[in-house]
């Protein structure tokens, strides 16, 4: 690996989805603030995830990512990461049992502040006629609320990004290894989850099967570390160049530069250019990386990507994280595996089931229909079954609150139901119900 290209070398390059910064002196400020304080992940700890997913790959484990679209810096409360660790292991549990090897739970959090547009623009009618202003790029950039001052891009907002994920990730790493993460009490979850919510009631045979499973190991007195303790890591899609690059930092033992803001880092669909600043950027950190590939990728697509960003095909460090919609994936998906496969290129193939099955419904809302996203997940099964390859994982967007952003499920959420609990700033997310559901479902597909 050669070394990191300067900042300026990668915007040389040419990025996109960037902000366009009015105060050049305020922002390197920011940046040379950012390249003084100290790392939020450890690069072993990277190490260990990309072990992880190398197992996945080989369908020695199960990835399950989750979180919100975009975190905010007011949404990042106790309560808020609290319900969202509690889901995202109450899903894991499940997963765990179906699936018969461990699952590495990786949140979308901790970092997930920036955002990709489809415009640079927003344009909204208010009484005095249409007004435009920038488009808001995430709370690490700007305000969402339509004001201009709100929706000028703040690089102050680098370092909040950086606090407000410090104070996160402190939060989970005490959760998860100070007896929240017991798996006893995330079991006690699910039953309550079958037992009052007439939608977990279908799935109270496997929660009778997960319960004769833990009483029988407690029966004979195993009680192993794992049951009390669990491994959490946090990912987020490394999009902003300025705090990328000032948080990545050559590691000591192995003398590789590594992005110590999140364990894992994506590439998006929207820059994922085999020529662009963000492939460059990626091709030199060492962390176990995602690079997002929708219905427009081609297997020549995928095969230069791999070429770029895992040259020396190490497993785990390239997860191909498919988003083509519920509607083109059992058509799409299977000649980028194939040919991925055929060349032997070594990547976990996990299937993002929200972004290509988004749409805005009658009443203006982005929303997503669940039986889509579990069509998606069924199809990418489908696919790899079919193949014979390995379906590494899910990724979802969710959150553990009863917010009402995607229709469908049992609950029956309809378009009108949307307007009662829609929180989210970009993107829908599975609800609580919603995700335990799914966890459900697709632990279904797994013991199939
Ligand atoms: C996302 O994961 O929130 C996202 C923007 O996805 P994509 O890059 O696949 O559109
Ligand atoms: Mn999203």
């Amino acid at each position: 690996m050669s070394s990191l290209p300067s900042l300026e070398q990668l915007h040389a390059i040419g990025a996109k989805q960037q902000p366009s910064y009015d105060d050049p002196a305020a922002l390197a400020a920011a940046v040379e603030r950012l390249r003084t304080l100290p790392p939020l992940v450890f690069a072993g700890e990277c190490d260990e995830l990309k072990a992880k997913i190398a197992a996945a790959s080989r369908g020695e484990a199960f990835l399950l990512q989750g979180g919100d679209c975009a975190e905010t810096f007011v949404g990042a409360t106790a309560d808020n990461t609290r319900n969202k660790l509690r889901v995202l292991l109450q899903m894991a549990v499940v997963l765990t049992y179906a699936a018969s090897v461990p699952v590495v739970k990786v949140g979308r959090l901790a970092g997930q502040y920036a955002k990709p547009r489809s415009s640079d623009t927003e344009t909204r009618e208010t009484p005095e006629g249409p007004v435009t202003l920038p488009a808001y790029r995430g709370d690490a950039v700007n305000g969402f609320e339509f004001t201009p001052e709100s929706r000028r891009p703040d690089p102050q907002r680098l370092l909040d990004v950086y606090h407000s994920s410090a104070s996160t990730l402190n939060l989970v790493r005490a959760f998860t290894t100070g007896g929240y993460a017991d798996l006893r009490q995330v079991h006690t979850w699910n039953s309550e989850f079958v037992r009052n919510s007439p939608v977990g009631q279908h799935y109270e045979a496997m929660a009778a099967e997960i319960d004769r499973a833990l009483t029988f190991m407690q029966a004979i007195g195993a009680d192993p570390d794992e049951f009390h303790r669990v491994d959490f890591y946090s990912s987020h899609e490394a999009l902003l160049l300025e705090y990328e690059h000032a948080m990545t930092r050559i590691d000591s033992r192995t003398e590789q530069p590594y992005n110590v803001s999140g364990h894992m880092v994506w590439i998006g669909e929207r820059t994922r250019q085999l020529d662009g600043a963000h492939v460059e950027y990626f091709s030199h950190i060492s962390n176990p990386i995602g690079c997002k590939l929708g219905p427009s990728a081609t297997a020549d697509d995928a095969l230069a990507l791999a070429a770029r960003l895992n040259p020396t095909n190490e497993p785990g460090r390239l997860t191909f994280i498919t988003r083509f919609g519920a509607g083109k994936i059992r058509d799409g998906l299977p000649a980028l595996v194939e040919k991925v496969t055929a060349e032997g290129v070594d990547v976990a193939w996990v299937c993002d089931a929200m972004h290509g099955n988004t749409f805005e419904a009658s009443n203006g809302y982005k929303t997503r229909r669940f039986e889509d996203v579990l069509d998606e997940v069924q199809g990418f099964f489908d696919v790899h079954r079919a193949l014979g390859t390995v379906p590494a994982g899910i990724l979802v967007e969710n959150t553990g609150d009863d917010v009402t952003e995607i229709i469908g499920g049992g609950e029956e959420l309809d378009e009108q139901g949307l307007a009662h609990r829609y929180e989210s700033v970009v993107d829908p997310r599975l609800n609580r119900v919603q995700s335990l559901e799914l966890a459900f479902q697709v632990a279904g597909m797994l013991q199939k």
